[in-house]
């Protein structure tokens, strides 16, 4: 069994978005500086300056860098590993608001030759690129893909067709098989299209509320994946699954004046990446809460991110920050967030049957 080098498993990037309105009309000031040439930033503001803080990740985007920019540099090497049998995982973190959704592309609308297209359909047409090649190589190809929000503890099919209350889905565990979702669609894709079908589809199902923070916010985890298997013409199986994770946004219900359901939604976000965060902290050594046990089951959340988080993966956490200083504390907090995501030591090992 191969193992990758375990530098290469765990990537942290950070992106700044541009000033949103909102921010522009509060009269907000940018608190970020990129080192130039230095994937490293600072966060700094006149009347915060007890929070001089200096930050280096594998890279760091400003808000002028485009989507193509961040395929390119730290989402296209790491779509080969895939085929190579590696498990491969995408996480978006921030704050509501921080250009998550963008980021990934979960609202892509079937435009391709947008600019700004995010991440999940650009890797759906590469990977199709690759199948293409493989299968002129005799190769046997088999992919699916399926779509979960996990809402207030809650999964839920977002392909099933069906209403909110018939596609919830149950998360089992199985001695051989591992985590096994009872329920879940699993659509076969035979090209992009039908991929990003699939992504739209799911998008225009994911639960949505409004806060005073944004007006249109994901209150979900929202979880793209893509399955694949090569049979070569030796006979030998390579699997690999593939998942593209949009999280919900941190944040803290002062701010975002939430009441009733959606406080109790903020309560149940900040557990799952409190669990997240926990074992994200265990797998880099540190003794965070769990004193370096890893406590996958404390949330839904990280019981299926199970097998995408240490062992069997590659993983790529993109931390999504606002400049302005109106969101210094979340922006701190997510920059800790990400630093933890850094020290993971993967060791991951090749699907091969
Ligand atoms: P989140 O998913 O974190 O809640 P969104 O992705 O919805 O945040 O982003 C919030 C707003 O900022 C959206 O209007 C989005 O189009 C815009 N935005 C985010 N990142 C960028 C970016 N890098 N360039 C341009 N606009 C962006």
């Amino acid at each position: 069994m191969a193992s990758a080098n375990a530098s290469d498993c765990v990537k942290v990037a950070i992106r700044v978005r541009p000033f949103v309105q909102s921010e522009l009309t509060r009269g907000c000031e940018n608190i970020i500086e990129k080192t130039p040439d230095q994937p490293q930033l600072v966060v700094k503001g006149d009347s915060y300056s007890k929070h001089q803080d200096c930050y280096t990740f594998n890279d760091v985007y400003t808000p002028e860098d485009s989507q193509l920019e961040i395929y390119n540099t730290s989402v296209q090497p790491i779509i080969g590993k895939l085929f190579e049998g590696y498990n491969v995982t995408i996480l978006a973190y921030g704050q509501t608001g921080s250009g998550k959704t963008y980021t990934m592309g979960t609202c892509f609308e079937g435009n391709w030759d947008n600019p700004c297209t995010g991440i999940i359909p650009r890797a759906l047409k590469d990977i199709f690129v690759s199948v293409k090649e493989l299968k002129e190589k005799s190769c046997e190809v088999t992919m699916t893909c399926s779509f979960m929000e996990l809402y207030q503890e809650n999964l839920y099919d977002l392909l099933s067709g069906k209403s909110k209350d018939q596609s919830l889905c149950e998360i089992r565990e199985d001695s051989i098989k591992g985590i096994i979702i009872a329920g879940l669609t699993e659509q076969p894709i035979a090209n992009s299209t039908q991929a990003a079908q699939c992504l739209m589809e799911g998008g225009s199902n994911r639960t949505v509320g409004a806060t005073a923070m944004n007006d249109v916010s994901s209150r979900s985890h929202a979880i793209f994946t893509v399955n694949l298997k090569v049979k070569s013409e030796e006979g030998g199986t390579t699997k690999a699954k593939f998942h593209l994770v949009d999280l919900a946004g941190s944040e803290r219900s002062k701010k975002t004046k939430a009441t009733g359901t959606r406080f109790r939604e903020g309560v149940k976000i900040n557990h799952g990446l409190l669990a997240l965060g926990n074992v994200i902290s265990a797998l880099g050594g540190g003794t965070g809460t769990t004193g370096g046990y890893i406590s996958y089951r404390d949330s839904n959340l990280t019981r299926l991110l199970q097998d995408s988080l240490g062992g069997n993966s590659v993983t790529l956490m993109i931390a999504c920050v606002s400049p302005a200083d109106y969101n210094i504390e979340e922006t701190l907090s997510t920059l800790r967030y990400a630093d933890r995501a850094k020290k993971i030591k993967n060791k991951p090992v090749k699907n091969l049957d």
